[in-house]
């Protein structure tokens, strides 16, 4: 790898570092020398000891995501290698299996790369970069998966557009390798999933969700189901697959309504009976009550920085609030929040305060995260983001 530049940091800002935290914020730096944006900088401490490598960013907060904490410069082959070590850890969360063959290949920071993104789906490697530095390196990236994956790989779309910022718009969401031509639809736990990479949000599909949707299938057999911000339907197609008996699915977009159709068919239900309704979850729950059995609410994040965590909390407490409200007598609540910025304690917290609100007696039976192929480090607690509540309503 060419290193262009040098950071060295004031002194004791190397502590985190050398805790393994991979964040070298602007206010830490004392001076940086030949650091070009997206390049591959030294970080040193005070007394010009090496910290580790990594990616130099101009804009935002965090200067330099390091990518590596040894000594030595990283050589060619340092995707490969870390490619190599997360999927030797999917391996071993049996990802994939003969039920499933889409997950999560690279969690970022979780994976040792800050900045990265690869989900892997049936051989389709969709690599989305949150980093100048992932950006200026995605030929790499590609050649790497190609070398460690082989004859499993069919195709690399690299879909960078909506999370570079505009930054380099000219250069995102392009086939890297692979004609394009590839099968568009996955297996999870054998419910099949149509991904639009393309089009669709994030990288086409909410792999974080896998293991909640399955726990959900332990609540449906007969019952009436309400999946609000469903995006694809993945957990309505669920809820059917154990048996409920009515489904309806809502989101506020068109094309997610149309997604989550398209897999309802797919797994042989019927849109016409399993409703599926394009309007705001709020609107939507406004006369319902006792209808449902059962609820999910699984929201977009409604902060993504800390400024707006305040709103944020006042968002989740209204939905609760309404769900809680309406859901019938011994109903199941399944509720989320994928805000970083809004942690298990305080998401937990205002669930408390809904339930105050809509004046029913609420008990907690699960505490639901991210699955394994989302790990976090232990020392980057920022990699935590999803938390959920299965909730009994009586
Ligand atoms: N539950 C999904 C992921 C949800 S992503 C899954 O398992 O895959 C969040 C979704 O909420 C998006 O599809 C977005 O279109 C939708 N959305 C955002 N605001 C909304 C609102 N006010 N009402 C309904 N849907 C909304």
């Amino acid at each position: 790898m060419t290193i262009t530049g040098k950071v060295t940091l004031k002194k004791g800002k190397e502590v985190s570092l050398q805790r393994f935290h991979p964040w070298v914020f602007s206010g830490a730096i004392h001076n940086a020398v030949g650091a070009v944006d997206g390049a591959w900088v030294e970080v040193q401490d005070y007394k010009s000891q090496t910290l580790g490598y990594g990616h130099y960013q101009r804009q935002g907060s965090i200067s330099v995501r390091i990518l590596t904490f040894e000594a030595q410069v990283p050589d060619e082959r340092f995707y490969e290698r870390r490619l190599d070590d997360a999927r030797f850890l999917r391996t071993a969360a049996s990802l994939p299996s003969a039920d499933t063959n889409a997950f999560r290949l690279i969690h970022a920071e979780g994976d040792g790369l800050p900045g990265l993104i690869v989900d892997w789906y049936d051989g389709v490697a969709v690599v989305q970069a949150h980093s100048s530095g992932m950006h200026a390196d995605r030929e790499r990236i590609a050649a790497a998966l190609g070398k460690v994956f082989g004859e499993e790989l069919k195709a690399v779309y690299y879909k960078s557009k909506s999370t570079l910022g505009g930054n380099h718009a000219e250069d995102t969401d392009a086939y890297l390798s692979g004609l394009g031509a590839v099968p568009h639809v996955v297996n999870e736990y054998k419910n099949k999933f149509y991904i639009d990479w393309e089009e669709g949000q994030k990288t086409g599909f909410f792999l974080d969700q896998r293991e909640n949707r399955k726990l959900l299938t332990h609540f449906t057999r007969g019952k009436t189901v309400l999946n609000t911000f469903c995006y694809t339907g993945g957990f309505s197609v669920y809820a059917l697959s154990a048996g409920a008996s009515v489904v309806h699915s809502v989101d506020a977009s068109e094309k997610a309504i149309e997604l989550t159709r398209k897999n309802l068919t797919l797994n042989g239900y019927n849109p016409a009976i399993h409703e599926c309704h394009a309007v705001d979850t709020f609107e939507f729950l406004k006369d319902k009550e006792d209808v449902y059995d059962v609820i999910v609410l699984d929201p977009p994040a409604f902060a993504k920085h800390r400024d707006a965590r305040h709103q944020a909390v006042k968002g989740y407490q209204r939905l609760n609030t309404e769900a809680m409200k309406v859901i019938k007598p011994g109903g199941i609540l399944f509720t989320f929040s994928c805000s970083q910025v809004v942690d298990r304690q305080l998401f937990y917290d205002t669930i408390v305060s809904s339930a105050i609100q809509a004046k029913r007696q609420i008990k907690v039976l699960h505490h639901l995260a991210q699955p394994a192929d989302h790990p976090v480090s232990i020392f980057h607690r920022e990699g935590e983001y999803l938390k959920g509540l299965v909730l009994y309503v009586e």
